[in-house]
């Protein structure tokens, strides 16, 4: 299969040179080995997600000398897609509701007997006090609370553990490998619907990397946690795992990640100043 690879941000704030790092590693990639970079809005955020932010990703990329496959994919156009997928996790009882805010999670998981709450990915882990609510096999996937992957019921269906190449370490591409278990002590049930969303970072990221027919995925290191619990959706609904390169993230002089919030490091500001495309590269270290 061709290289197929993918930037996927949220416009929801400037770009900055770290997505100028993994946007400019990703379509390096793609040039060099002959293969496709394809753009992916990710805006399932809609109370965050701006037209402008869009606009700027397009232009601030161009600018970088990034082309990029056309049509681009946009998340809020493909609700139905995520919508079929979580109906069929709910019908084989791989997902339950659950009700808790995040008071009540923080409260379950710190009572004495837990320990200290243990957190993954997307923040504490939740201590599955939804999970055996009785609920009919054969109810409707409600739609107006969130909806959790039941790590149990999932491990009744998997066939061993869970694994997938990663080419963004030196040397030759490793096989990283993890079970259930592991994931049910750096994940937990993790929400694949939000309530306020009726999806969820995870659940969509899968569906699109599959749709786009992604067999390479270049993203930062920091979302490396979640790789597992994405390969285990990609097992559960039958996609096809992609290689994932997980880079090293730029960070500031007082080495913290950068982040939306951060304007000082913004691509704009940065062209504003005089900085060429070059530039750019120079200090993101390519
Ligand atoms: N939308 C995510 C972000 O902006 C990236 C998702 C991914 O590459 O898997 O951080």
């Amino acid at each position: 299969m061709i290289f197929t690879t993918r930037f996927a941000p949220s416009p929801t704030g400037p770009l900055h040179l770290g997505h100028a790092f993994s946007a400019l590693l990703a379509s390096d990639q793609a040039r060099l080995s002959g293969g496709r970079f394809l753009l992916r809005i990710e805006d399932i955020d809609r109370s965050r997600s701006r037209d402008r932010w869009e606009a700027q990703i397009y232009d601030d990329l161009a600018w970088l000398g990034i082309s990029w496959e056309m049509p681009v994919m946009r998340q809020s156009d493909n609700m139905h897609a995520y919508h079929s997928a979580l109906k069929g996790l709910w019908a084989r009882g791989l997902l339950y509701a659950c009700h808790c805010n995040r008071r009540d999670i923080l409260a379950a998981a710190s009572a004495p007997q837990e320990g200290a709450p243990l957190t993954g990915p997307d923040g504490v882990i939740y201590p599955g006090t939804c999970r055996d609510l009785p609920r009919d096999p054969a109810s409707e996937m409600p739609q107006d609370t969130a909806l959790r992957l039941n790590l149990r019921a999932a491990a009744t269906v998997l066939s061993g553990p869970l694994s997938y190449v990663e080419t963004g370490r030196p040397g030759p591409p490793q096989t990283v490998t993890a079970g259930i278990a592991d994931l049910q002590q750096s994940a937990g049930d993790v929400v694949v619907a939000r309530r306020d969303m009726g999806t969820s970072y995870h659940l969509s990221v899968v569906v699109d990397d599959a749709a786009q027919q992604i067999t390479d995925v270049v993203r930062g290191k920091d979302l490396s946690e979640a790789t597992v619990i994405h390969v285990l959706l990609q097992h559960l609904l039958g996609l096809p795992v992609p290689r994932y390169h997980h880079h090293r993230l730029i960070r500031d002089e007082a080495g913290r990640r950068l982040a939306k919030r951060d304007d000082a490091r913004a691509i704009a500001t940065y062209r504003e100043a005089g900085a060429t495309p070059q530039d750019i590269r120079r200090m993101v270290g390519l």
